[in-house]
């Protein structure tokens, strides 16, 4: 199983140039503002499976914990090769602008009988978020060493992974690795339609998650709160995708325009977008965590 993993890593470093995600900073973001919203118990666990975890790939903060699947998917086996390649596609969920679907996108979300972690590579975010979260579930309060250290695995991909459903660009794609092969000019630079979405719309908010947050938080009323919860794991990813559609490919596919976002309005309009992403990420990780663990 192993070898079979690296050949497929192998195999997927060649052909996919990677869809990264919020860069480090929108994913603490997320986290900083879920914990607004947890429950002290909640909190509690959170805190007692980061003290039983030996990972030193993140600092053991409920904040840091929502880059270690990035860091961890980049770490380097004994041959030099990126140990943990396998999990590349559980971050986004490429669903076709033109011809969305998301069971196809989700590779017919495959069974998988053993733990998630060791999951097929070829899954979505989708599928992840609702494996990780049932395990969460099921493992948090086990005595089982194998159980528990699943749970916090479970934990800390869950906490990425919500994030990376709500930036857009997981979950919409136009045969461009949603937006990486995209170039664009923003300040002075090229750069991809992606990295722009992942990193320098999130950085015009400020350099400091919790600060971000803080702000954010004060923006959602109670009704988003409610409204926001409602569905599954699903509904969210074609919410996601629409924006994708309808938000950022649609307007730029009309404009035909590489300076985009250089223009004050749509600038603006993407940080309205950014900041509903976010919140929105932060909410429903929130209610997922608050069910699992109480
Ligand atoms: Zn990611």
């Amino acid at each position: 199983m192993i070898y079979y993993q690296g050949l497929i890593g192998l195999i997927l470093s060649f052909f996919c140039s990677a869809a990264f995600a919020w860069g480090d900073l929108g994913h603490e973001v997320v986290m900083a503002i879920a914990w607004q919203h947890l429950t002290a118990h909640s909190k509690e666990t959170i805190k007692s499976l980061l003290d039983k975890d030996s990972s030193t790939l993140t600092a053991k903060t409920p904040i840091a914990m929502a880059t270690w699947a990035d860091r961890y998917r980049s770490q380097k086996g004994p041959d030099g090769r990126d140990a943990y390649q396998h999990t590349h596609l559980w971050h986004f969920v490429d669903v076709n602008i033109d011809h969305p679907n998301l069971d196809k996108a989700c590779f017919h979300f495959p069974n998988h009988p053993g733990f998630a972690s060791d999951g097929p590579s070829h899954d979505c975010v989708t599928h992840k978020i609702k494996e990780f979260s049932d395990e969460l579930k099921r493992f948090h309060g086990s005595t089982n060493p194998t159980e528990q250290q699943e749970a916090i695995l479970a934990m800390k991909f869950l906490v990425h992974f919500v994030g990376d459903l709500h930036q857009p660009l997981h979950a919409g794609d136009h045969h461009d690795s949603g937006g990486n092969k995209v170039k664009i000019f923003f300040r002075n630079k090229q750069i991809n339609l992606h990295h722009f979405w992942d990193t320098s719309v999130v950085l015009s908010f400020g350099s400091d998650a919790n600060e971000i947050a803080l702000m954010l938080n004060k923006e959602i009323t109670p009704n988003n709160v409610v409204n926001w919860q409602k569905g599954t794991v699903v509904d969210w990813t074609k919410e996601s995708f629409e924006t994708a559609k309808q938000l950022i490919y649609e307007p730029l596919l009309v404009s035909h325009d590489r300076n985009f976002y250089n223009h004050q309005n749509n600038f603006i309009e993407a940080q309205r977008i950014a900041k509903i992403q976010l919140e929105e990420a932060g909410i429903r990780l929130a209610y997922l965590l608050n069910q699992d663990l109480n």
